[in-house]
């Protein structure tokens, strides 16, 4: 069969890839941990559920809505921007797409010609290299110091004449890195400077832990807000993975070209989960508090309790998202193996925890474990690998 240039070079999600994985060997039966995914393991509000139950039981289910999302949804999301973020948008200034995922999808493929380059901290999260060399782009992983960050001095050494687009996410996938406010400015006004426009995937925004302060590009001026398309959306702060909402924000001109893409391809995200979104959006923001403290309990467990098992080695705590991201250079000589993917694979078949191999972000020698799971779950996994590395040592 005969594919296109596009689909021959293009890699399967890595974390889907193990979640799959770890979850068919959990229907053989096996005692599988699955760190692998960053699913909250929360079950979705009961009144953002309820609002969509009511949209189907209205029938609001027979009928298109605008491709780029309901007009209640979009002043929904103006609202939440303006309360969480001081920041002031127009309805017509946002766009909804099925999950933050396909917002960038489609950010990506309005703004990247084939050879324009597109800048992001090494680490990433897997999906922005594969959709920038889906449009024919160049991914290009910057260099990062020890806590995971870029500066506009790294920047510097990576930006060329292709330069277009600056992806930011702040907390970061899968580190944990929280940018502060200082730091955004620094690199917003670099990349203005440099003619540049910049993503800022803030999906983590609300799982931030410790007294850590989340701040956004978007809060750091006009102009670098101008320059700024803003991406979040439900499944993460909301526990709403499987509804599949998510946004961009923008300035109009950018608006209209993604809205012109979306209604050629997705139509629009499925009607009930727009009406769910409303209601999260709308709600007083006290279940996701709620589960911000879950989140901020098992990182204040789980840390200290990894950062001793032997061969791992965490940096710097992390301040957000639900990621952990050690350092296994020394597991994998204490195991013999030759790559953390390999390690990936022994922990999963021999002590039953599904982890990430921190190739997949751009980082070999590093894992990614989720800890969207049970407290106890995670205590569990903690020992079967503490386990696991007992017998090596
Ligand atoms: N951005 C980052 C950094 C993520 O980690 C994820 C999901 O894992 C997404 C975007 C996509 O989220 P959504 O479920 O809204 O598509």
């Amino acid at each position: 069969m005969k594919f296109s240039n596009r689909a021959m070079q293009v890699k399967p999600s890595a974390t889907v890839g193990v979640s799959n994985r770890a979850k068919a060997m959990i229907r053989d039966g096996i005692d599988v941990i699955n760190l692998g995914i960053g699913e909250p393991d929360f079950t979705t509000p009961k009144i953002i559920s309820q609002a969509a139950i009511e949209a189907i039981q209205h029938g609001k289910t027979s009928f298109y809505t605008p491709a780029s999302g309901l007009p209640e949804l979009k002043q929904a999301i103006a609202h939440r921007i303006a309360a969480d973020y001081g920041v002031n948008y127009a309805p017509e200034q946002i766009s909804v797409a099925n999950g933050a995922k396909m917002a960038l999808y489609v950010i990506i493929q309005a703004l990247i010609d084939e050879g324009d380059e597109v800048l992001m901290p090494k680490p990433s999260w897997v999906s922005y290299s594969q959709q920038v060399s889906l449009a024919g782009g160049r991914p290009i992983l910057v260099d990062t110091n020890a806590d995971f960050k870029v500066t506009p001095a790294t920047l510097s050494q990576a930006v060329t004449s292709r330069t277009r687009l600056l992806i930011i996410n702040s907390p970061q996938n899968p580190t944990g890195t929280v940018y502060s406010k200082s730091e955004l400015q620094a690199i917003g006004q670099w990349a203005v400077d440099h003619q540049l426009l910049m993503i800022a995937d803030d999906i983590y925004g609300k799982l931030v832990y410790n007294e850590t302060t989340f701040h956004s590009l978007v809060q750091c001026g006009q102009k670098i807000a101008d320059a700024t398309i803003l991406v979040n959306g439900v499944s993460k702060a909301y526990s709403m993975t499987g509804w599949r909402i998510g946004y961009l924000a923008a300035v109009p001109e950018i608006i209209n070209k993604v809205n012109a893409i979306l209604s050629h391809s997705t139509g629009n995200p499925a009607t009930v989960s727009q009406y769910a979104a409303i209601a999260a959006f709308q709600s007083d923001q006290h279940e996701v508090e709620v589960m911000r403290q879950a989140f901020e309990k098992r990182l204040n467990t789980i840390y200290p309790l990894l950062q001793q098992t032997p061969g791992f080695h965490i940096e710097q705590k992390p301040a957000g998202a639900f990621y952990l991201f050690p350092n296994v250079e020394q597991a994998m000589s204490i195991v013999g193996v030759n790559t953390s993917a390999e390690l990936v694979e022994r922990l999963l078949n021999e002590a039953h925890v599904a982890l990430v191999d921190g190739g997949a972000f751009g980082m070999p020698g590093y894992l990614r474990m989720s800890y969207a799971a049970g407290l106890e779950d995670l205590k569990i996994a903690v020992k079967r690998i503490n386990t696991f590395m007992a017998h090596y040592l």
